[in-house]
């Protein structure tokens, strides 16, 4: 990458979003550090991406809050002078069979999930849409592609975002901006490591190459993805997850 680029990744604060804030600052972007309320995990991603040679900024916001992402895009702004690259990465589970699911827990899951990435659009769309480039990344799932049962919010979330990808993708492509989805399947994060050694063993055996796959698997699409090269991708879904969907 030549000139310098600033790059927003929610979620950065540990996980896959962390992977990808250090993959982006190694491509030579500035990256702003979007996290829930883990301020000691978002400072360690700060350092990291520092390490790289490049500017960092954490800040706290709940995604799923219309005015903090307004507030955010504005602080990034004001800070680095534009967004280049918006990921949407932040996301949370609430798992539970339909029958025994709160309601609360299908709301929080799509709040978070789907409008969060909504939000983030919205409020970066005019910036984008100025500069006629830049590229958007929604972090999905396979759930969101596969379903998976015990998490009908999150594969809905997860759905959403697929149509909302290919959407923003035929609304931006005459300005030169892309918009991309990335569907990962089992991640070793913090997420995945509730789940029992059983179920993770029962999961490896499905996943035709016998094993979960790492942050840095989908860091290094989402720098393809970000990157000069992938100009003329848009509205695509890739699934980072070891041939499970296949
Ligand atoms: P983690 O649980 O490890 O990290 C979640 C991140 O999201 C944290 O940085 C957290 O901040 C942040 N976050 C959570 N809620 C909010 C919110 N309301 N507002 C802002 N930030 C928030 O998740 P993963 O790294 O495993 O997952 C990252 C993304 O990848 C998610 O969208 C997830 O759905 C998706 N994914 C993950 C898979 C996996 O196997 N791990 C598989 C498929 C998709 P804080 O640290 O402050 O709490």
């Amino acid at each position: 990458m030549g000139e310098r680029k600033t790059a927003l990744v929610t979620g950065a604060s540990r996980g896959i979003g962390r992977a990808i804030a250090v993959r982006l600052a190694k491509d030579g972007c500035d990256v702003a550090v979007i996290y829930a309320g883990n301020k000691e995990a978002a400072e360690e991603t700060c350092r990291m991406i520092e390490e790289n040679g490049a500017k960092s900024l954490a800040i706290c916001c709940d995604v799923s809050d219309p005015q903090q992402c307004k507030d955010i895009v504005k602080q990034v702004m004001d800070t680095f002078g534009s967004i280049d690259i918006l990921v949407n990465n932040a996301g949370i589970t609430r798992d539970a069979l339909v029958l025994s699911m709160k309601e609360e827990d299908f709301q929080k899951v799509i709040d978070t999930n789907l409008n969060g990435a909504f939000y983030m659009i919205k409020n970066t769309y005019h910036a984008f849409m100025k500069r006629r480039k830049g590229r958007i990344i929604n972090i999905s799932s396979i759930s969101g592609v596969m379903g998976n049962a015990g998490q009908a919010n999150y594969a809905a979330a997860k759905a959403g975002l697929i149509g909302m990808t290919k959407s923003v993708a035929k609304e931006l492509a005459g300005r030169g901006i892309t918009c991309n989805a990335i569907a990962p399947g089992f991640i070793q994060t913090d997420m995945t490591a509730v789940l029992s050694d059983k179920v993770k063993a029962a999961v490896q055996e499905q996943i035709p190459m016998k094993k979960m796959g790492l942050v840095d698997d989908v860091a290094a699409a989402v720098s393809f993805l970000a990157g000069e090269e992938s100009g003329y991708i848009t509205g695509q879904v890739l699934c980072i997850d070891g041939g499970l969907s296949m």
